[in-house]
């Protein structure tokens, strides 16, 4: 069995979330959680501490993590906002720079999934951002249309990690497929049960 390790990278500071309640909701869930026994009170007295000093980010630690166990994931990042995704792509930068830089793969979490000019735009702020040419896209939510994997293909994507049911997710047929191709490491599929 093969498996994909994917990090989504919907948050990065608190101050970008300054003007919504998604903070406050998030405080009170783990208010909740401490109350229900489900974590201990050390455990949201840290939450609480991490949203206040502006580190709801742990990327740091799962490049550690992953680094230490050998861990091959992919960390994907927004390149646009939307649902909650609110962060610029200066901020992303350093993030993907310090990715790639401990040898693991990046790539572009999406928020256009249904408009071709908007889902280029993505695709081409980040590769000048990161200097790469071959990346995929792993939708923020999952979102997908009809249209979707089409227009991934066709700004240049060279796979998508949204979807699990694909048929034949690893044929190359002018679609996008569906592995992580990387050829100077091990090839990854993200649908096990057609592996061939
Ligand atoms: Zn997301």
């Amino acid at each position: 069995m093969r498996i994909i390790v994917t990090h989504d990278v919907d948050l990065l500071n608190t101050r970008d979330h300054r003007f919504e309640a998604f903070l406050v909701k998030r405080v009170a869930r783990s208010l909740v959680e401490g109350a229900a026994g489900r974590c201990s009170r050390s455990e949201v007295m840290q939450r609480v501490r991490e949203i206040l000093a502006d580190r709801i980010n742990h990327l740091d630690a799962l490049i550690g993590f992953d680094l230490a166990h050998g861990v091959r994931s992919t960390f994907f990042f927004g390149m646009a906002n939307g649902l909650h995704l609110n962060y610029s792509r200066e901020a992303a930068k350093p993030w993907v720079v310090r990715v790639m830089a401990a040898g693991l793969d990046v790539g572009v979490h999406g928020i256009s999934y249904d408009d071709p000019e908007a889902i280029r735009e993505e695709h081409d702020a980040f590769q000048a951002l990161s200097g790469l040419d071959r990346f995929g896209n792993r939708m923020h939510y999952l979102r997908m249309s009809d249209r979707t994997l089409g227009c991934l293909a066709r700004a240049g994507y060279l796979y998508d990690s949204s979807v699990e049911s694909l048929e034949a997710p690893f044929r190359r047929d002018g679609s996008i497929h569906h592995a992580l191709p990387y050829s100077r490491r091990k090839v990854y599929y993200l649908f096990v049960p057609s592996l061939k």
